[in-house]
């Protein structure tokens, strides 16, 4: 039996409980149906088959989920951080114990390759232990002295929250969303995308089976204009965590308005990796390589717009593309894939149009183009470079969200900052250069919440995570995730008798 054949098995297994019960809401420490018993079907992008149904849960199964929430919301608060935390380190243990099955489910959901997703329950599973240790100490504050009075700050969890996951690397980001919110002492309604819901399922089943107690975490599927549109204007969610496209940013900041949701938003990106003639070259490719085609070029900071000096434009692109060509495309269960099919023939619709879209504004396809002829049944796209590319064309501007990259040059430092800058995002960047003094210089001005120099995008998980412009509001990781999920209040003590402004005698 081939290593596919195997792990095709495998993931039948692991399926397998969804052919007789749905992908189930969870609400209150119970697994229900959508409470008008609707369900809709969970197709593959491997192949186009059904491989689930997941119950449709609409605003009344939202609002019981936001009322277990806030039922629980006062207990999950008071108990000590210490406790969260030992919490929060079991479900991280129970997540190891089913990395296997995770990452299964995950690729037949998604089409994201084994190679990738063997490692996102560990990633999941840090998250809990990373947020996890600092739950004790996350109510801390500061105390700030001046002449005749002492302040406290304290920090207390701000209640129920949602939380809005997308569909690419569901489980990971789901994970980087709920731990801190848990560790907090916040209690969590969950959406995810409608498009990937199955691993959302398993990590609901592991928190609670690891002890964390009925309600603190709920979770609803369905869809973003139903279920979402109801979590965000629910009266007794107190904030949202989002990750997703910018223009559905747009539309929960509108929906939320009502009840004055505080927002967290990770959005879209169009990022620039920026080489400079005095850069490692081969490691420029590789990383440029590795950021836009890793993941089918379905992440938020994929490196999807690459800014060449003028000197070295055509033979680095021409590296590229020749890399480009060489990755191994197929099964995203056969260990040796690296781009499985893109995760719905919707978006793999969006993805080929650019490809004419390309030829139309009169750019080069250097690498790719097509959908791979042998695999005409998946949402399949090729590994794709444009060359000769302007900023101003549509292929440099938009989100394509997949592996398809454009390459544009530039004249000097001034030139590629001024490209580099000119996008309505501003998520990430990555710059290339031998320079120390370049590289302070450029990095200071580029105009995005995440910059690596010399590297491809490495996390550290105390660092902030964020975008600027359209690429969203607030920051996640460390610290910054506990402002967000809670409120600071400052109490001023009067340590003298002060004068205190006599009126009315
Ligand atoms: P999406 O915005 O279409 O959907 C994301 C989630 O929002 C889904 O759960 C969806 O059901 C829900 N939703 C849709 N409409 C809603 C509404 N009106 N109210 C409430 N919820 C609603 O995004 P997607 O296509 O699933 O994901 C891809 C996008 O996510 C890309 O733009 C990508 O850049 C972005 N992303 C950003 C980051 C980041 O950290 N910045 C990370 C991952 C993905």
């Amino acid at each position: 039996m081939s290593a596919l054949e195997s792990n095709l098995e495998k993931a039948r297994q692991y399926l397998a409980r969804f052919d007789q019960t749905p992908c189930l809401n969870q609400i209150g420490g119970e697994a229900v149906a959508a409470s008008d018993g609707a369900t809709f079907e969970i197709v593959s992008p491997v192949d186009l088959k059904p491989i689930a149904r997941a119950a449709h849960g609409k605003a009344a199964d939202i609002d019981r989920a936001a009322k277990a929430a806030k039922a629980a919301f006062a207990d999950w608060a008071a108990l000590p951080g210490a406790e969260r935390k030992a919490i929060l380190h079991r479900i991280a243990d129970a997540i190891v114990a089913r990395a296997e099955e995770i990452a299964f489910v995950e690729c037949m959901d998604t089409g994201q390759a084994l190679r990738f997703m063997s490692k996102a329950a560990l990633r999941g599973a840090e998250n809990f232990r990373f947020f996890g240790d600092r739950a004790p100490q996350a109510a801390d504050g500061q105390t700030l002295h001046t002449a005749g009075q002492v302040n406290m700050t304290k920090r207390s969890p701000i209640g129920p929250v949602g939380i809005i996951t997308p569909w690419n690397t569901p489980f990971m980001l789901s994970t980087w969303k709920i731990a801190p919110a848990l560790a907090a002492g916040c209690t969590v309604v969950h959406k995810p995308a409608e498009l990937s819901p199955l691993s959302a399922r398993l990590l609901v089943e592991i928190a609670e089976e690891a002890g964390l107690p009925k309600g603190v975490w709920n979770l609803v599927n369905g869809f973003g204009e139903d279920a979402g549109k109801a979590l965000t204007e629910h009266p007794d969610i107190k904030a949202i965590g989002f990750v997703g496209e910018s223009r559905t940013g747009q539309m929960i900041m509108r929906q939320g308005s009502e009840t004055l949701k505080r927002v967290h938003f990770e959005l879209g990106g169009k990022n620039p990796v920026v080489v400079f003639a005095d850069a490692d070259l081969e490691r420029a490719a590789d990383a440029a390589v590795f950021m836009i085609y890793s993941l089918n070029g379905e992440r938020c900071t994929s490196s999807s717009r690459l800014l060449v000096e003028e000197s070295i434009y055509d033979s680095f692109t021409a590296k590229v593309a020749e890399k480009a060509k060489r990755i191994k495309i197929g099964h995203p269960l056969d260990p040796d894939t690296t781009i499985g099919p893109l995760i719905h023939t919707v978006h793999e619709e969006k993805v080929l149009s650019y490809f004419d879209l390309a030829r139309q504004e009169g750019a080069t396809i250097a690498a790719g183009g097509r959908k791979p002829p042998e695999f005409p049944d998946g949402c399949y796209v090729e590994p794709t470079l444009f060359t000769n590319a302007r900023n101003s064309m549509r292929i440099a501007q938009e989100e394509i969200f997949g592996p398809v990259l454009t390459a544009i040059p530039f004249r000097d430092e001034a030139d590629a900052l001024a490209l580099a800058n000119d996008t309505q995002y501003g998520l990430t960047g990555y710059l290339w250069t031998s320079d120390v003094t370049r590289a302070f210089r450029f990095s200071d001005a580029l105009e995005a919440g995440m910059i690596w120099v010399n590297s491809e995008n490495t996390r550290h998980l105390p660092t902030p995570f964020g975008g600027v412009k359209n690429s969203g509001i607030g920051r996640d990781g460390g610290d910054w995730s506990f402002d967000f999920y809670m409120e600071t209040k400052n109490v001023a003590f009067a340590t003298s008798a002060h004068r205190i402004p006599k009126l009315g005698g």
